[in-house]
C-alpha cells in the first residue's frame, strides 16, 4: 500500500480534480483505493459523491484516538472508499498545533492502514496552503504528486512544492517522501502559452513531468456539481480519457 499525496500550495491548479479524477481511474482498474479529502471545503467529497458530514471527517482521529476505519465509507463506485472532510477539520490545524509531534500527527492516523490488504493506494487531497494540514499528509506519505496549471508562473509554483518536499525528507521528518511526479493540468491547446509551460517544465525536470498532460476541459469542469467522477459523468470522453492514462503512469511510477 502507498500512500499519496495530491498538493500544491498554490490554490485552483487542479489537485481535486486529479485527486478524485485519479482515484476513480484507479479504481476503474480494478485498484483498492481510499481517497482521504484533507480540505475542509469538502470539494473532494461532494466530487466523489459523498458529501460532508458531521463527524465523519478525519478531524477526531488526528485529534483523539478514534481509530481511522471508523471514518472509512463507501463510495457509490467500486474498489473506491473515501473519508469525507467537514468543514471543521479547519480548526484541527490549531488543535493539532498543542499535541505532541504535530506533523506526524496523520502517519500515526494512517498506520493501520499499512498492514490492510483492503486498500492498494490511499490519495490524499491536500488543501491549499502550506499549514499542519498539508504538512502532516507530506509527512505521512510515500509520494507527493504535483498538479500544475499550464500558466504563467507554473514553475515558480513548482519550486516552492519542491523546496518543501526536500525540506520534509532531509529534516528527518519524512525521509522516504519521493517525488511521484507532475502532472500538468488545463492545457489549452489552442493557447501558445500552454505548450510553452510545457516545454520549461519538461526542460527543468525531465523525468518528472507524467507524459499524459490533462487538457482543459468543460466536461471536467461540471463534473463535481452532479457529485460524479468524470469516468461516470462522461466515460468516453477527453477527460476520462486522461485521467485513465494518468492513472496507468501513476501505477507504473508508484509501484
Ligand atoms: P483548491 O486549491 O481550491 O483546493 P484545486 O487545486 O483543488 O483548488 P480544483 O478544484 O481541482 O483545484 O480546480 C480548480 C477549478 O478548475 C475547478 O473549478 C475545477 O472544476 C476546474 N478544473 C480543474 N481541472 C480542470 C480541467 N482539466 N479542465 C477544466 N476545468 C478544470
Ligand atoms: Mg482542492
Amino acid at each position: 500500500m502507498k500512500i499519496v499525496a495530491i498538493a500544491n500550495q498554490k490554490g485552483g491548479v487542479g489537485k481535486t480534480t486529479t485527486a478524485v479524477n485519479l482515484s476513480a481511474a484507479l479504481a476503474e482498474s480494478g485498484h483498492k483505493v481510499l481517497l482521504i479529502d484533507l480540505d475542509p471545503q469538502a470539494n473532494a467529497s461532494s466530487a466523489a459523491g459523498c458529501p460532508a458530514q458531521d463527524n465523519m471527517s478525519i478531524y477526531s482521529c488526528m485529534i483523539g484516538s478514534t481509530p481511522i476505519h471508523d471514518k472509512i465509507q463507501a463510495s457509490p463506485y467500486n474498489n473506491l472508499s473515501i473519508i469525507t472532510s467537514e468543514i471543521d477539520l479547519a480548526g484541527c490545524e490549531v488543535e493539532i498545533a498543542r499535541l505532541e509531534n504535530p506533523l506526524g500527527r496523520l502517519r500515526e492516523v494512517l498506520e493501520p492502514l499499512r498492514h490492510d490488504p483492503a486498500y492498494q493506494h490511499v490519495i490524499l487531497d491536500c488543501p491549499p496552503s502550506l499549514g499542519i494540514l498539508m504538512t502532516n499528509a507530506l509527512a505521512a506519505a510515500e509520494g507527493l504528486l504535483v498538479p500544475v496549471q499550464c500558466e504563467y508562473f507554473a514553475l515558480d509554483g513548482i519550486s516552492k512544492i519542491l523546496d518543501l518536499l526536500n525540506r520534509i525528507k532531509n529534516q528527518g521528518v519524512n525521509p522516504n517522501l519521493e517525488l511521484v511526479g507532475v502532472a500538468l493540468t488545463m492545457f489549452d491547446a489552442r493557447t501558445r502559452l500552454s505548450q510553452q509551460v510545457v516545454n520549461e517544465l519538461k526542460q527543468h525536470l525531465p523525468d518528472k513531468i507524467f507524459t499524459t498532460i490533462i487538457p482543459r476541459s468543460i466536461r471536467l469542469s461540471e463534473a463535481p456539481s452532479f457529485g460524479k467522477p468524470i469516468m461516470a459523468y462522461d466515460p468516453s470522453g477527453v477527460g476520462s480519457q486522461s485521467y485513465r492514462l494518468l492513472a496507468q503512469e501513476f501505477i507504473q511510477r508508484v509501484a
